[in-house]
Formats: structure tokens, C-alpha cells, sequence
């Protein structure tokens, strides 16, 4: 049969780090051979409901014939252009012009990355010129947050804080640091300030222990996405951009997941009202159709940057920054949420928290949380005391399988925590399903 040649072959040739390494064989890879709108068929001919988008990145949904007859254009004009010196083509530069009209106050200036983790490790270098530039090059110490996850390069993987991204690679490097997570649902404290005003103090303590002017920059995810979707408190965000700005650090917000209408508007960064000095973007931005990452820099950062170098070049660039074909893509992507998707994400946002909310009384459900098309439920055997699943249920896989079977795709996190974040063109029947196939898993997993 095609699909055991295929699961086959895959184990023999191809590496799936996460998977491969950790004893899935006997599973065998899942080969998805089609997909559209929000579902997504198998080898075998299943049909199952995206609920993750892919990986939290197909944002727009599957098989927009517009999406590829702009790949196919540009391809067919341009394939190719180099974004390192100055070349460049149409698209990318009619894409940074739109992004930087609608990207929150004045975050003007785009470089385009291949992806998420490029991006992030794009901002550590660009950082450091910045303080170069400003004649304080001592400031190379960055922090970030616990639970946290900014990519698997190397210096991405030092930023986040998830257990498996560090051991045998010597990261996080002595210059990257941690502060402790909201995670509200196990956060000992008990309201909503108390968690701000306990952030704000912890990053303060954390930078002067460092040295106050030692910190280049302080690294958040709106909401953190895989560390188990942990919305912060309202006002979070904003409180710790304020503090960076009162100690003179600068201030990067990770919207790779986050952006693109993944929690209603186009970036989280507005709703929170705040402008960060720098954000990333991907997934999102190009809805998975091709790679692509965006950091967007604030004036006085591409300012500072470009004063500092005067006549020298700054050393940083890929072959495939700028990509004429992802950026034809993602501008056919952008025409697609302003022209609906945005809003449609907006309703069926609203019917999904709704609907998982309507969890809560199920036996197992501990925590319902989330924004717009990105939520969690979070699985415990004793709501009182917040118990997590019995080792022999929570392994991620089999919450996994189990969503498989009921002909649902959702991530699984290995502390027992179902994570949702459907394409934004979900019907109202399929967020339905979402909702309805959840509760037969949590049934199944109760017997
Ligand atoms: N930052 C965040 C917040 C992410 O969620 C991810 C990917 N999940 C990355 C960075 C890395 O992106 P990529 O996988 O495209 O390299």
C-alpha cells in the first residue's frame, strides 16, 4: 500500500527531530496527501478538521487558488531576487510598505527572514548594533520568560525556556536570562495584579542583578503559545513594555504566532496598546504557503542602527531574505484577511472560546483559556488540586491519536494540554466539531 511504503520510507530517510529520535517509529509518520479550507485528507482518504492550522500557521486556511496563482506569477516573472545588497524586487517591497502601514505605531522598517527562528536570532544581532551604535556595547545581556518559546536556532533555543531545546547544546548562553511565566491556572498568586505587579518586580530585581546597564533587550510572547497557550493577566503586556522602557531596555515582542489574526486583530501588539521596539512575525504571514519571517523595527532602532554604521555594512543576511515569491504570496494572504478573514476569524474566535468554555464541567477539564482562534484546555484528574493527568494517559502522542481517531487534529502538550488554533476560515459546523470532538476524547480519556 502507498501509505506503508511512504511511513516506510519517511523512517528510514527522513528526520522529524521532535518525533523520530524519541522511539515514534512504531507509530509511523501521518502523510496528509490534500487539504482545503480547513480540512485537511489523509493518505488513505480521512477526512480530519485542522484545529492547529497546520502548526499554528495556516492562518488564511488551505487551497486559496489565488494564493497560488501569485506564487505561480511571480515565478514565472521573477523567481528570484536578492534582498542581501541592494537588489530587490516588487513584491517584497510593496510587502514591507503595506506591513508598515498597518503594524502598530511607527515599526516602519521590515526585514524579511525564511521563517520564525531566523527572525528572532535576526533581532539578537540587530540589537547589538543598536547599543554598538548608541556607544553601550556592554549591553549584551537579553531576558526572556519561562515557558517561553522563541525558536530552535541556536540562539533561539537559548531564549526559550522549554524542557528538551537546551540540554547538550551549552545553551542558554551565559547572556540570555529568564524571568518566571504568569501561567494564571498555576501561578500561586491570586489575582490578576498581584501576577503583573510580581513580574514587573522579578524583571527589575533581574536587571539589576545583571547590571542595569548591562540588559540589551527583554523578549515576550503576547501570549505564550508553545509553553501551553498562557494568556497573561490584562495589562501584562503593557506593564513589563513599561518597565523596559522605564529602565531604557529595549522591548521585542515574538508575534510569530500571535500575529496575523491569530487572536482577532492583525497583531496582538494593538490590542494590548503597546508598541514594541521590535516584533517578529511568520507562520501567519505568508499562511504556510511558502517560508517566510518578518522583524519589524521601530524608527529610532533603524535610526540608531544606520547613524552607528555610517560607511560600514551591517553583516547580516540570508540568501533568501526579501523572497519575491513569499512575498507575492503574502501579499495575496493580506488581501485575503482584509477582504473577510479577519472578521470571519473574529466570529468563529467567539464561538470557539464559547464552546470550549462549555467544557468546563466535563470531569477533566481544568482550565479554558485562550483568545480568538488560539486556546487551550487544560487536563487534571482533581480540579481542586490542579492534579495532572497520570503519566500513563498524558504523553502527548496519545491525547494526540486519540483527537486522530475522533477525525480532529489538535496539538497535544505534553502536560496534558489540548491547544487549539484553527485556520481563520472555520465554518461555524466545524468549530462545532472541534468543540464536540474534544468532548468525546476528554469521555474516552475519562474511561
Ligand atoms: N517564536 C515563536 C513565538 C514561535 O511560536 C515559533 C514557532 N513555533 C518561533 C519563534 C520559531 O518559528 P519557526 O518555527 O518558523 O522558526
Amino acid at each position: 500500500m502507498l501509505t506503508n511504503s511512504l511511513v516506510e520510507l519517511d523512517r528510514q530517510h527522513l528526520v522529524h527531530p521532535v518525533s523520530s529520535f524519541r522511539g515514534h517509529e512504531a507509530r509511523g509518520v501521518r502523510v496528509l496527501r490534500s487539504a482545503s479550507g480547513a480540512t485537511v485528507t489523509d493518505a488513505e482518504g480521512r477526512e480530519l478538521i485542522d484545529g492547529f492550522a497546520g502548526l499554528w500557521c495556516v492562518n488564511a486556511g488551505y487551497g486559496h487558488e489565488s494564493v497560488v496563482e501569485a506564487a505561480a506569477e511571480q515565478m514565472r516573472k521573477l523567481p528570484y531576487a536578492t534582498g542581501y545588497f541592494d537588489l530587490g524586487a516588487e513584491a517584497p517591497i510593496r510587502l514591507a510598505a503595506e506591513l508598515a502601514e498597518r503594524s502598530p505605531g511607527d515599526l516602519n522598517h521590515i526585514y524579511f527572514s525564511l521563517g520564525g527562528s531566523d527572525a528572532v536570532d535576526s533581532t539578537i544581532r540587530f540589537i547589538r548594533y543598536y547599543w554598538h551604535a548608541k556607544g553601550q556595547p556592554q549591553r549584551d545581556q537579553f531576558i526572556s520568560v519561562e515557558q517561553g518559546y522563541h525558536g530552535s536556532t541556536t540562539m533561539g533555543a537559548g531564549l526559550t525556556a522549554l524542557p528538551g531545546f537546551h540540554e547538550g547544546f551549552g545553551v542558554p548562553y551565559q547572556w540570555q536570562h529568564k524571568i518566571s511565566s504568569h501561567y494564571i491556572y498555576r501561578n500561586p498568586l491570586k489575582t490578576e495584579q498581584e501576577i503583573i505587579d510580581a513580574s514587573v518586580a522579578e524583571l527589575k530585581a533581574k536587571v539589576a542583578a545583571i547590571g542595569e546597564d548591562k540588559v540589551a533587550a527583554f523578549y515576550v510572547e503576547p501570549i505564550q503559545g508553545s509553553g501551553g497557550v498562557l494568556v497573561p493577566p490584562k495589562g501584562w503586556v503593557k506593564a513589563m513594555r513599561d518597565a523596559c522602557a522605564e529602565m531604557d531596555i529595549l522591548f521585542v515582542a515574538d508575534e510569530v504566532i500571535t500575529g496575523f489574526g491569530r487572536t482577532g486583530p492583525l497583531f496582538a501588539c494593538a490590542e494590548e496598546g503597546i508598541v514594541p521596539d521590535l516584533m517578529t512575525t511568520a507562520k501567519g504571514l505568508t499562511s504556510g504557503y511558502v517560508p517566510m519571517g518578518a522583524v519589524f523595527m521601530r524608527d529610532h532602532v533603524y535610526e540608531t542602527i544606520a547613524e552607528g554604521a555610517g560607511a560600514k555594512a551591517v553583516g547580516h543576511g540570508f540568501t533568501y531574505s526579501a523572497h519575491p515569491v513569499s512575498a507575492a504570496v503574502a501579499l495575496e494572504v493580506l488581501r485575503l484577511y482584509e477582504g473577510g478573514l479577519l472578521e470571519n476569524g473574529r466570529k468563529a474566535g467567539a464561538r470557539l472560546m464559547a464552546g470550549l468554555e462549555s467544557l468546563r464541567d466535563h470531569p477533566l477539564v481544568g482550565d479554558v483559556r485562550g483568545r480568538g482562534m488560539l486556546a487551550a484546555v487544560e487536563l487534571v484528574t482533581d480540579k481542586e488540586k490542579k492534579t495532572p493527568l497520570p503519566a500513563a494517559v498524558q504523553p502527548a502522542t496519545r491525547l494526540f491519536d486519540r483527537a486522530w481517531e475522533q477525525g480532529l487534529i489538535v496539538r497535544s502538550f505534553a502536560q496534558g494540554i489540548f491547544g487549539y488554533a484553527p485556520p481563520l476560515c472555520c465554518t461555524e459546523a466545524e468549530i462545532d466539531a472541534i468543540v464536540e470532538r474534544t468532548r468525546t476524547v476528554l469521555d474516552l480519556t475519562l474511561e
